[in-house]
Formats: C-alpha cells, structure tokens, sequence
C-alpha cells in the first residue's frame, strides 16, 4: 500500500496533509526517513514511525454513531444521504458498513465496521442478540400489551415474534416504553405495536448486545470503539 494511503488511513490526516507531513521529515520506514507519497509499505512487515513513534498498523474499523433520522442505513443509495456519507475520508478509507439496518426515520445506536465476521456473528439469528429500543408510541400501552409481546404477536405477514420484554416508562393517550427484542425483522418495532393497535411515531435505538450508545454522541456523531467495547462484542 502507498504510505500516503497508509497514514492517512491509520489516522494521520487526508492525502494532502499526509504529504505536508512527508514533506516535515517526520516519517520513517525501517529506520530510513522517507519523503515521497508514492513508496510503498508492507503494512504488516515494514515498521512505519512517525515522530519516532510507531504506528500500529489495524486492518478493521469499527465505528458507534447515533444515526439521525433522514438518512439511510446503507453504503450507496441514489436519493439519500446514508451514514457512511457522515464520515469523514479516514474512515471512509476502511470501507466501513453498517452492522443490520435501522428505518430512515429511526435513531440511534449504530455500528459501523468493515469487520465482515463481526458483523455476520451480530446478525446471526442464531446468536439472539439483544436490541434494545425507546419509543414514543400514540396510544395508552398496556400491561397486556407487555404480556402479548412477551408471548409473541403475530406481524402482518403471519410472522409470529419471538419473546420481547417491554418496559413501559409513560402509559397515556402519546406513551413511552422501552422494548427489547432477540431478532431484527424488517420494521419489527414498528410492526409489533401495530398488531397491538398501536403506532410507533418515534423510534431509536438504545443498544445491542453488551454495546451501550454513548449518551454523549450528538446525532450524527460517531466514535471508535473503546478497547473495552470490542472485547465485549468479540
Ligand atoms: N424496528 C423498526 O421498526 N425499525 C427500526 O429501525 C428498527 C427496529
């Protein structure tokens, strides 16, 4: 790999601050101080240094963000903004994807990886991972509401729910609950309240699996992963 494309993805700027930064002498491979953007690097058996410091070289990102509504779930779409395209190019770099979808008008937490195998083991149905979501649902939420979800209610396809628990925060005519589901149908929050009679007039999600949102992202914000939440999702 080129080193400009190296260092850029490993963090060290765009393309073009890359090459001031060649320019600055402070770049070394092997030991020798290189200038030109063009040589390239083994980026697993060359030692690459910057300022003297090593740069670990990592082959995977993995991204939290707090999806906004109005934009999609997705890497490419023809009509709208998607949250790759509320990356910036270092990370763009990777190639990241969204891990599972969520509606465009959904926020939330959000995982963004190019970890293919992570993200295959997060979406397994057979993995059950848990997602948790807050919603404000139009219409007064029930116990029975809970116990349904509990049981399994059927979707409009004749799908039949696997066990969710709901926690119910405001029960009145605009209510707020919290639900937490094993499994990711298409729209599946959404079409839960409504086979209850109800409909779901903001939704975001809260986490999945051991991964929290960070109450500190704004919408549209996104952050690495801490060492910490890796070792929880691996
Ligand atoms: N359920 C939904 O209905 N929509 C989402 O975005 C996620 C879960």
């Amino acid at each position: 790999m080129r080193i400009d494309k190296f260092l850029s993805n490993m963090g060290f700027g765009s393309r073009k601050e890359v090459k001031v930064l060649l320019k600055s002498k402070a770049v070394e491979v092997n030991g020798t101080m290189v200038k030109d953007p063009k040589i390239h690097v083994n980026e697993t058996a060359d030692t690459v240094s910057v300022d003297g410091e090593p740069v670990q070289y990592k082959k995977h990102i993995y991204l939290m963000m707090n999806k906004p509504q109005g934009v999609v779930s997705a890497t490419e779409d023809n009509y709208d903004q998607t949250v790759v395209d509320l990356l910036g190019e270092q990370e763009r770099h990777f190639g990241p994807f969204p891990v599972g979808r969520l509606d465009k008008d959904t926020e939330g937490l959000l995982l963004l990886t190019n970890d293919g195998q992570l993200a295959h083991e997060l979406l397994s149905p057979k993995k059950h991972v848990d997602k948790t979501y807050f919603a404000k649902i139009n219409g007064i939420v029930t116990d029975e509401d809970g116990e349904s979800f509990r049981s399994g209610v059927m979707l409009d396809d004749g799908y039949v729910t696997k066990p969710a628990q709901l926690k119910i925060l405001v029960s009145g005519p605009m209510s707020e609950i919290e639900l937490t589901i094993t499994e990711g149908k298409f729209h599946q929050v959404k079409r839960m309240f409504q086979s209850v009679g109800k409909e779901v007039v903001y939704l975001k999600r809260l986490s999945m699996g051991p991964l929290q949102l960070d109450q500190k992202l704004g919408l549209g914000q996104y952050r690495p992963l801490t060492e910490q939440e890796l070792e929880l999702l691996t």
